[in-house]
Formats: C-alpha cells, sequence, structure tokens
C-alpha cells in the first residue's frame, strides 16, 4: 500500500478507506483498554491520531511505542469520536522503525527554550515550531522563484568563491589551500598567493550584487538567491556569519521603479504565506507571537510610507528620545532608529532614500547634489532594514573617481567597469536578507531560529 501523509488525510477524510501512515510518535496516553498516539510525519502542523485496541497488539510493542520513536501504521481511517480532529486512525497493523529511549531522549518535554533547542539543532525540526518556521521557509523560497519567474526575471547564479573584494575589506572569509602552519611570503613580507588554488587571493561572497549587474545588463531583468558570507562580529538577533539574500537587478529601471518592486515584492510574499501557510501562521500566532497575523495583514494593507534620509534624521532629531547611538546627518541609522520610524512614528514600513553618499557603497547612482546617493533601504517593523538596494552609477567617470576616493582597488574591478564602457544602461536593484524576512513571516525573535544551521561567531556546530 502506498504511504498516505497525515496532511493529506487530514484534508481528504473519506472514512472507512484503508491507509497506511508513517511518522514520528509525540504523544501517546492510555485509557482503560485503548492507547492514543499522536503521530507527526512533518507535512503538517497537526498530528493525526492512531486509535490502539491494547489486546491486538504486544504488550512489548506498545511498550517501545513512546515519544520520539518511528512507526509505520496500517489501519482504517474513522470519523473521531474525540475533540480535536475529525478523523482518526484504527490500527491492525504497527511496525516500530526506531526505538526512542525516553531517558535520554532530549525532547520529552514541552515547552524547550529556544536556546536549548538551538544546542540540539540536529532534532530541533522535529519540534513543533520548528517544523512550522521550516516549512514557512520552503514556502518563502519557492514564492521568490515563482514571483519573479512570472515576471521574466531570469535566476543567475553568481559565483560563492570570489577574487573580488568591492563592498570593502574586513568582514570577509578567506578561501585558501594555502599551508596555514608555513605561509609563502613575498619578498615584502607578505602572504604570497601566487601558489594559491586560484594564484590569488580569494574570498568567500559577500553579495551577488556586481556579477548580478553584469547578467542584467545583457538579460533585462535578473536575480540572485543564494548562500553570502559576512565575517562581521555582530552578535545581534539579526546578523548571521552565512545568510541567504536574493538580489534583483534591472537594466533600464530607476530607484522608483525599484522602490515599487521592494514594496510589491515583500507584499506578494506575505500574500503568499497567508494563503499557504495558514496553519502554521496559526500556530506561532498563538505560541510565539500574538500580534503576528495582524502584523501581516496591517503591512498588506498599508502602503509604505517613502522619506529621504534626510527628513527622516529630521524626524529622529525632534523625536525628544534619547539615543544610545547618537543621531545626526551623515551618520548610518541603527535599528533603534529604523525601528523608532517604523513603528512609533509612522507605524508602517518605511523607504529611506538618499543617503550620504559616505556611507554607502561606492556603486550608488550619485545625486547632482554632489552629497547624496539613489539608495533606497526598506524598514519593517520589528526588524529594521530588511531591504537595502539603489540605482546604480551608470556614468564610468563618475564611477571611476569614486572608486579611486575611496582608495578601492581599481584595477580588479575592470571587468565591471566594463559594462559603463560598453553599452552602459541606467539600471537599479537590491538585496533582501531572506532570513530577515523569515523571522517578519514568523514572528520569530532570533535569526538563528530560522536557518536549518546557524553559522553566528564561535558557532558552527552540526
Ligand atoms: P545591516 O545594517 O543590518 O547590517 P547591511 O547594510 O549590512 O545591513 P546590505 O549589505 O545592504 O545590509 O545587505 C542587504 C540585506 O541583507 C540587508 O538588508 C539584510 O536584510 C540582509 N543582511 C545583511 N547582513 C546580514 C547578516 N549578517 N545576516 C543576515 N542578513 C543580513
Ligand atoms: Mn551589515
Amino acid at each position: 500500500m502506498k504511504r498516505k501523509r497525515v496532511k493529506e488525510l487530514l484534508e481528504n477524510q473519506v472514512t472507512g478507506e484503508k491507509v497506511l501512515v508513517k511518522g514520528w510518535v509525540r504523544t501517546k496516553r492510555e485509557i482503560k483498554n485503548v492507547a492514543f498516539v499522536a503521530l507527526n510525519d512533518g507535512s503538517t502542523i497537526n498530528n493525526i491520531q492512531i486509535v490502539i485496541d491494547i489486546n491486538s497488539f504486544p504488550a512489548e510493542l506498545l511498550r517501545d511505542i513512546t515519544t520520539g520513536a518511528s512507526l509505520a501504521v496500517t489501519g482504517t481511517l474513522v470519523a473521531s469520536q474525540g475533540k480535536g480532529q475529525n478523523v482518526e486512525i484504527s490500527a491492525s497493523e504497527i511496525i516500530l522503525y526506531g526505538k526512542c529511549d525516553p531517558e535520554t531522549y532530549p525532547l520529552q518535554k514541552k515547552g524547550h527554550s529556544m536556546e536549548f533547542l538551538r544546542e540540539i539543532a540536529h532534532l530541533r525540526f522535529r519540534t513543533n515550531t520548528f517544523g512550522a518556521v521550516m516549512r514557512i521557509r520552503h514556502a518563502m523560497a519557492f514564492a521568490v522563484h515563482k514571483y519573479f519567474n512570472d515576471r521574466g526575471f531570469f535566476y543567475l547564479h553568481t559565483p560563492i568563491i570570489t577574487g573580488s573584494d568591492a563592498e570593502g575589506a574586513g568582514e570577509m572569509f578567506h578561501v585558501t589551500t594555502l599551508d596555514l602552519e608555513n605561509l609563502p611570503r613575498t619578498p615584502e613580507g607578505r602572504i604570497d598567493f601566487e601558489g594559491d588554488f586560484f594564484g590569488k587571493a580569494t574570498n568567500l561572497t559577500v553579495s551577488g550584487q556586481l556579477e548580478g549587474e553584469l547578467g542584467a545588463l545583457a538579460l533585462g531583468e535578473i536575480y540572485t538567491f543564494g548562500p553570502t558570507f559576512r565575517a562581521e562580529n555582530s552578535n545581534t538577533p539579526r546578523h548571521l556569519a552565512e545568510f541567504w539574500m536574493i538580489e534583483p537587478e534591472m537594466a533600464f529601471w530607476d530607484i522608483n521603479d525599484n522602490m515599487d518592486l521592494g514594496e510589491d515584492f515583500t507584499k506578494y510574499l506575505i500574500r503568499y504565506a497567508l494563503d499557504n501557510c495558514r496553519e502554521d501562521l496559526e500556530f506561532l500566532n498563538k505560541m510565539i507571537d500574538n500580534g503576528l497575523i495582524e502584523r501581516l495583514e496591517f503591512v498588506l494593507a498599508n502602503s509604505y510610507m517613502r522619506l529621504t534620509y534626510t527628513e527622516a534624521i529630521k524626524i529622529l532629531e525632534s523625536s525628544g528620545r534619547k539615543w544610545e547611538y547618537h543621531v545626526g546627518w551623515g551618520r548610518d541609522l541603527q535599528a533603534e532608529h529604523e525601528r523608532y520610524l517604523v513603528e512609533t512614528h509612522f507605524k508602517r514600513p518605511v523607504i529611506l532614500t538618499d543617503y550620504p553618499m559616505s556611507i554607502k557603497a561606492f556603486y550608488m547612482k550619485q545625486n547632482d547634489d554632489g552629497k547624496t546617493v539613489r539608495a533606497m533601504d526598506v524598514l519593517f517593523p520589528g526588524i529594521g532594514e530588511i531591504i537595502g538596494g539603489s540605482q546604480r552609477e551608470e556614468e564610468l567617470d563618475k564611477l571611476t573617481r569614486r572608486i579611486e576616493e575611496l582608495n578601492l582597488p581599481l584595477k580588479d574591478l575592470w571587468w565591471y567597469l566594463d559594462t559603463r564602457k560598453f553599452g552602459t544602461a541606467p539600471h537599479s536593484g537590491f538585496g533582501l536578507g531572506f532570513e530577515r524576512l523569515i523571522l517578519f513571516m514568523t514572528g520569530m525573535s532570533n535569526i538563528r531560529d530560522v536557518i536549518p544551521f546557524p553559522r553566528t561567531p564561535r558557532n558552527a556546530e552540526f
């Protein structure tokens, strides 16, 4: 017989049918001569109830059916007598695949702390919370591809190992096959990468954008969706050393088109989650964050507030708040400032534009004022920055001058500059941090709990 998933059985509810189901025991309780087992196979947050006539099965088998054990159950799907479910399975045959020792299985009790579950990240998928988060994460990844595919964007795979250090040094992980115990040196005493695998210094990428631009300036609209790596030593609930980023890049789009895309795209993803992940969202809304669904619906119902960085600074300066980090024109905004604008002042997502040139990357399009660039950051409730993007500088001389001013390695960027030499065109794009999106969609409070295996300073277990 072909196995049916719990999700399907609970949805179809064709009673009287003989079915085969496989999964892991969540709970077992016995009343008189009957055992009730809640079985979960990961397909849904809900369990299916297995009803077992104790007299029809060996006592040894029944004893081994404990929380965490893995079973195959054949039986008849019947209308349930009890509350909480419409159907249950009256078991006729049970195979025990794997026992689960109650003495040592760490997931006995309910209500473990997130910190504890991080230490057993190899098993935490079996909890309701992580099951819900991972199913939502999957749905969001699928929706990202669907959104762009439906709109004629091409998925471009940008490299993970990169020879460019474009965003500025200091935050990258080196990739090398050199013998770290015995590093070759140049006559000047520097590390000699000539003998390294690629014959030059290489790193893990911090962003696929620069390569994405090359694709966009030929294919029109592209997006990347891949892992990125930042060796920033920031131990915050919103930073990972390895995270996934979605980076659309569009030829002939200006900053306003870019903002429209950022708003439409995030709203599409929220709508998709509400339509396709209802049960998981309701679970998280009940157990993790009571404001979750309301917040998702609220963001959908309102347009994002758009204003310039300069206007935002004025609002922050006249707020009367005491800030941990000083506010002033020319300084970068911290999460506390971003969240004040979103959660207290405007009470909806905010798109800030036209940041000071000095705090943004070299490739952003320079405004005529000579001080600001055509950047756009999208700020979300509970998160702060979720998207960072800009219109790109398409003029070769302005771009070259900026690279020189910042002392970036001009000659390493020859390929990037070629796009400005040969048929340059206005273009724009942004980066959306996938885990920040999942934080928002799930109401989870720590970014370590929305990725299967978090990588953070001093932690690379599993
Ligand atoms: P932040 O100021 O929050 O560190 P950033 O300015 O460094 O962000 P960008 O370089 O613009 O961010 O990256 C684009 C997006 O990637 C951000 O808007 C955010 O959603 C996400 N992001 C950036 N750094 C991280 C990180 N360390 N972990 C997870 N997501 C990140
Ligand atoms: Mn950062």
